[in-house]
């Protein structure tokens, strides 16, 4: 036998320490080498393990009962598992092992009553190449010397389970040379624990991704409760996106019986785990691993007191190398079929239905991806299906991304070609941030369904951000009413209620036609109700109708709508409201109704207005219907450049608020189609013309006093939206995945102006 030692401390392993400590134990040794606060801890080596087999004889058996083992034949692989790990457990451990285990954990604690958690550290086990990870047993909450001998034995047994023999002939290595070391090491009794990713765990960005709960990291890593998830950007050095999650269990020390779970007290349920402090220092930590390996790490730690503790560190496999991390294939399995523009964020996976047209929709199955050349609101039924969304046109303001949204739904737009590359039946999975469909199901590792399916972080935020530039929120469907207001929205800055009646397939012509007014007063009513309802005394500003005629084509109804050469610039909006009285009666009838049953908080808002008379007119119509104007709230979007100029002559008529509808205030300055893909590039929501028109109108509704708002697609952007605030904005309203974002940045913002001017007048 060699002259391996059967201990080694932590202090004395290096990273190439692998074949005598295992993965995991060469990489706690190579961590605390670096300066990582890592738990103290010894490991029995592999070549006890050896020196074990080999002194019991008990090595020959072994190898002859693994030998030819068909491992497909499941009785058969069990059979030989339970076999071989029998013949581990009964066999007596030499003494010159049990003592020097002993003596270590004597050395340890020297009271005897430290508690050790002890890991099995398979020497094939954490490989960049071929992960085991998970497939050999952790026993926690170990004290004393009788259960740390029984439990280092147990780890050797599962060297021999059934799914490591498996694994192990499927991947080519021979049951003969892998060995098994195994980890000692003092148990934390974390507060807190959790793990990170040094980078994005499927793109390789420099971003850390920590998640985090109450008690033992265990709750976290099998996914027994929602963690907490922080976004801390590596360069920036700052926190970029945060959930708290609602936590109902941890799991906690359990005596002998190693751990327990139990319930969370409902004051720390909805609590914030890290503080800013304890992310910035955790992701500085796997800095220093991530620099140190040269590679991704997906690490567990865990906090007691003020000490953080990193319990493991290992490469993240999600990543195939390091060179490719800017490039996201994934392990070969990942072959990108289409690229498009990331429109909603989150990963999901399904089978390509192809829609040409809506009656197509009828094929679609819960859980499928929906494909189509642009989606139109007959397609909203169809939408609410489907785990992912792919349309071969579109920008990030069509309307396949503002529903997707709206849904959480991942979605990639302006593919060009998908409809065609994809083919109907396909799996394929969706990458909604990065704007890429891979080929196949990619398995996600260690992610939660809540990160695989949907907005990796949905914006709810700790009421504790009070801002004074007011962080308002976009809704277009009222189903999604209650999920806005979780985000802690100080009011809905934009209602576009035409979803609520294109829902139903039919246009607002046919509802007149057929003598349905009513009806179509009851629809916009219950819809608009569930929006005011949802934010009780907070303002919610309702748009009224405003959708190119192209949208209504396919509905009932739709055969009576003009062809327009160029629906854009058409009959949309307040132009068509006002050529069309009775439309605008029946809305104007449904606000009248909700101001008389009290919802003071409704404010009006029209879309697409070009001239202070348009306002002046819908204004009087108001009062003909019977709405008592010196009350109502109205105000304008400010969508076309003529409308930004004249904002003044808007204020003398009346307006008591404006909001920047960027999405069509950048095509029609720049006369970019926000549909056409051909021309996306150019289409610059910060090109200085469109920042010209918006910093004089807000300026100008600053002097006379008038809130000033945006709900275009830029108040989403951190970017814009600190520009915004720089420039003086009173409010913006994000989309439901951006309000925390948003309001973070604001927050930012908000400081920083007023410590810079603290500090000019302090000069
Ligand atoms: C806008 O133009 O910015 C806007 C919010 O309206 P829509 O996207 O519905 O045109
Ligand atoms: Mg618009």
């Amino acid at each position: 036998m060699s002259v391996f030692p059967d201990i080694l401390w932590l202090e004395e392993i290096r990273k190439e320490d692998i074949p005598a400590v295992g993965g995991k134990g060469a990489s706690l040794g190579e961590m605390a080498s670096i300066g990582l606060p890592v738990p103290p801890a010894f490991v029995v080596t592999a070549q006890a393990f050896r020196k074990f087999l080999v002194e019991t004889n008990i090595e020959e058996y072994i190898n002859k009962r693994l030998e030819g083992l068909d491992v497909e034949d499941s009785e058969a692989l069990e059979q030989a598992a339970i076999d071989v790990k029998s013949v581990v457990m009964q066999t007596q451990i030499p003494a010159s092992i049990r003592e020097a285990v002993s003596a270590a954990y004597l050395k340890m604690s020297p009271s005897g009553e430290v508690i050790v958690a002890v890991r099995s550290s398979a020497t094939a086990e954490d490989l960049p190449d071929a992960s085991f990870a998970g497939q050999q047993e952790t026993y926690l909450n170990i004290k004393g010397d009788p259960a740390l001998i029984n439990s280092v034995q147990k780890c050797w047994a599962s060297l021999y389970g059934g799914r490591a023999i498996y694994y192990r002939v499927k991947q080519g290595f021979e049951h003969k040379i892998v060995n098994i070391a195994v980890v000692v090491q003092t148990l934390i009794p974390s507060e807190k624990a959790g793990v990170m990713f040094t980078s994005h765990p499927i793109t390789g960005e420099s971003q850390t991704t920590i998640e985090g709960s109450w008690g033992l990291g265990e709750a976290v890593v099998s996914g027994s409760v929602s963690p907490d998830k922080y976004v801390f950007d590596n360069k920036g050095k700052r926190i970029t996106d945060y959930l708290i999650a609602t936590k109902n269990i941890e799991i906690v020390p359990d005596g002998e019986h190693g751990t327990k779970e139990v319930q969370i007290s409902p004051e720390k349920r909805e609590m914030q785990v890290l503080s800013e402090q304890e992310i910035s220092r955790l992701a500085a930590y796997g800095k220093i691993s991530e620099d140190h390996y040269k590679i991704p790490q997906d690490m567990e730690w865990g906090i007691v007191g003020e000490s953080i503790y990193i319990l493991q560190s290992r490469p993240i496999t999600t990543i195939s190398s390091q060179k490719d991390l800017k490039t996201p294939e994934r392990r070969g399995e990942g072959k990108i079929l289409v690229k498009g523009r990331g429109a909603s964020p989150g990963i999901a996976s399904g089978r390509v239905i192809i829609v040409k047209d809506v009656k197509d929709t009828k094929n679609l199955k819960k859980g499928d991806v929906l494909v189509t050349k642009m989606t139109n609101p007959d397609m909203v039924p169809a939408m609410k299906k489907v785990v992912a969304i792919v349309t071969d046109e579109g920008g990030t303001t069509c309307h396949a991304a503002i529903v997707s949204r709206e849904l959480g739904t991942p979605a990639v737009v302006g593919t060009i070609n998908a409809t065609s590359v994809l083919k109907d039946g396909q799996i394929v999975t969706v990458d909604g941030e990065k704007g890429l469909i891979y080929e196949g199901s990619i398995e996600m590792e260690r992610l939660t369904p809540l990160q695989v399916q949907g907005s990796i972080f949905p914006a709810t935020v700790p009421a504790t951000i009070i801002t004074a530039t007011k962080v308002k929120v976009n809704v277009s469907m009222p189903e999604a009413a209650k999920k806005a207001a979780d985000t802690g929205a100080d009011g809905v800055g934009l209602l576009r209620i035409e979803h609520l009646i294109l829902g139903l397939n039919k246009t607002p012509g046919w509802f007149i036609t057929n003598g349905k007014e009513e009806e179509f007063i009851q629809e916009l009513l219950t819809g608009i109700k569930t929006v005011l309802d949802a934010f009780p005394g907070k303002s919610v500003w309702v748009r009224t109708l405003d959708a190119p005629t192209d949208e209504f084509r396919n509905m009932q109804g739709g055969e009576d709508e003009p062809i327009e050469h160029n629906p854009m610039l058409g009959w949309r909006g307040i132009r068509r409201d006002l050529q069309s009285p009775t439309q605008f009666r029946l809305q104007v009838e449904t606000f009248k109704r909700l101001w008389e049953a009290g919802y003071e908080d409704l404010g009006i808002m029209f879309p697409m207005v070009s001239h202070p008379d348009q306002f002046i007119k819908a204004k009087q119509l108001f009062e003909e219907w019977g709405v008592d104007t010196t009350k109502a709230v109205l105000g304008v979007m400010i969508e076309i450049p003529s409308s930004a100029l004249l904002i003044e002559d808007f204020i003398k008529a009346g307006i008591q608020f404006a909001s920047f509808g960027t999405n069509d205030l950048v095509q029609y300055t720049l006369a970019i189609d926000r549909n056409n893909e051909n021309v996306a590039k150019m289409y610059e929501p910060t090109h200085p013309a469109v920042l010209m028109l918006i910093d004089h109108a807000i300026q100008v509704c600053r002097e006379h006093d008038v809130e000033v708002s945006i709900c275009g697609q830029a108040g989403s952007d951190p970017k814009v939206v600190k520009w915004l605030v720089e420039h003086g904005i009173s409010s913006v309203s994000a989309n439901i995945d951006a309000v925390a974002k948003i309001r973070e940045t604001v927050a930012r913002t908000e400081q920083k102006i007023i410590l810079e001017s603290a500090r000019v007048k302090n000069a």
